[in-house]
């Protein structure tokens, strides 16, 4: 099936004009591509698993507070209406906005960074670059291929990041990143509506929990206006509500400025097709100057105000220990992983492969829910 041509700009990414998939299959009858690699995210089990995995604060912390999925979930309701007002591709910037943080370990960054030190002489572990090992190798549900088989488009959108190591191991996904060149305008997209929706939910998320406050917020110079406006117009609000007005303002102001800022790029810049705007040297999908540096300076106040805060920071301390505790006693025994990882584990080793071994481990570790993490944790130490 193919999009609605009409309503697509001439440089978004289409079906047509898709690098397609590494196996080759036959199209969908009902659905775009770009819809099946959608659907295909959705039915993975690594996406079931984000709902159990912490965004900032650890699952068990409290119902109200984002995981991994509903941070995804916001990312995709923001990247999709920035592509329908920009006419890029809704069904592939919601599938690479749903997949991006596929590869996430358990208990958020510190779970990443611990498991990265665990891997340091291994390899190396790096969350987004796992995001994509998950979709292409990982998830195992198709009787002709690992993974998912996604499109080129949907893969190269999920790997934001990559050093020239890794993208020299990847092949034509990888390209890029020894190029320089840029990936579709729908990657760069999803890029900055991940970072539009964490901001501002982390502040949300952050007033919910009283770790910070209207107060604080109120020493940004760009949020002190709002604020007065908010809180003159609805006196009698609880600043929780007063909290939530300004997230929904920031919101909105960032999506219209960042739709605002790229369609003047994109008008400059004229490219005729998505491998134009892969040749340029430059992204085309950016919020103007004066919204680039209020997003870096909320960013930061984040930092010291609420991922620095102590309360987070034993969160964090604990997170780290578990990881590592994880990775030192399956290394050490891998038949106390489930079968199919533990003999994988030992075949590698086995051939000298010390690295592949402990890539196992760190596959097996980063799949973990935050709740399987903890109960492992216990298993192992009870074991002991
Ligand atoms: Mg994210």
């Amino acid at each position: 099936m193919t999009e609605a041509h009409a309503e697509l700009a001439p440089y978004a990414a289409t079906v047509e004009r898709s690098r397609g998939r590494l196996h080759a299959e036959p199209p969908p009858a009902l659905r775009t591509e770009f819809q099946r690699d959608r659907d295909r995210i959705i039915h993975a089990t690594a996406f079931r698993r984000l709902v159990y995995k912490t965004q900032v604060f650890v699952n068990y912390e409290g119902d109200l507070y984002r995981t991994r999925l509903t941070h995804s979930l916001e990312v995709a309701q923001i990247a999709r209406t920035a592509a329908r007002a920009l006419r890029l591709n809704e069904d592939l910037v919601e599938a690479i906005s749903l997949a991006h943080d596929l590869g996430h370990t358990p208990f958020g960054h510190a779970g990443q960074d611990a498991l990265n030190e665990c891997m340091r002489d291994l390899g190396g572990f790096e969350h987004n670059l796992q995001s994509l090992r998950v979709v292409d190798q990982l998830e195992d549900r198709y009787a002709a291929f690992r993974g998912l088989n996604l499109t080129f488009e949907t893969r190269e959108g999920i790997l934001k990041h990559c050093s020239v190591k890794n993208a020299r191991e990847l092949g034509d996904v990888g390209r890029r990143f020894l190029d320089r060149t840029q990936p579709g305008l729908e990657a760069q997209l999803a890029n900055i509506a991940d970072e539009i929706a964490y901001n501002n939910h982390d502040v949300d998320d952050g007033l919910r929990s009283g770790l910070i406050t209207l107060e604080q917020l109120a020493t940004l110079p760009f949020l002190d206006e709002p604020l007065r406006r908010i809180k003159k117009a609805h006196a009698k609000l609880k600043p929780q509500l007063q909290g939530s007005e300004l997230v929904r303002e920031m919101i909105g102001r960032l999506v219209a400025d960042l739709v605002a800022a790229s369609a003047a790029a994109i008008a400059a810049a004229a490219p005729r097709s998505i491998d134009d705007v892969r040749a340029l040297p430059h992204g085309l999908i950016e919020s103007s100057a004066p919204l680039r540096e209020e997003r870096l300076q909320l960013k930061q106040f984040l930092r010291d105000a609420l991922y620095m805060h102590p309360r987070v920071q034993q969160m964090t301390a604990q997170a780290r220990d578990t990881v590592r505790l994880l990775f030192e006693s399956l290394t050490a025994d891998y038949d106390r992983m489930p079968d199919e990882h533990a003999a994988s584990a030992r075949q590698r080793a086995a051939a000298g492969d010390e690295a592949g071994a402990a890539r196992v481990v760190a596959d097996y570790i980063a799949g973990m829910t935050d709740r399987f993490a903890l109960q492992t944790r216990d298993s192992l130490r009870a074991d002991r």
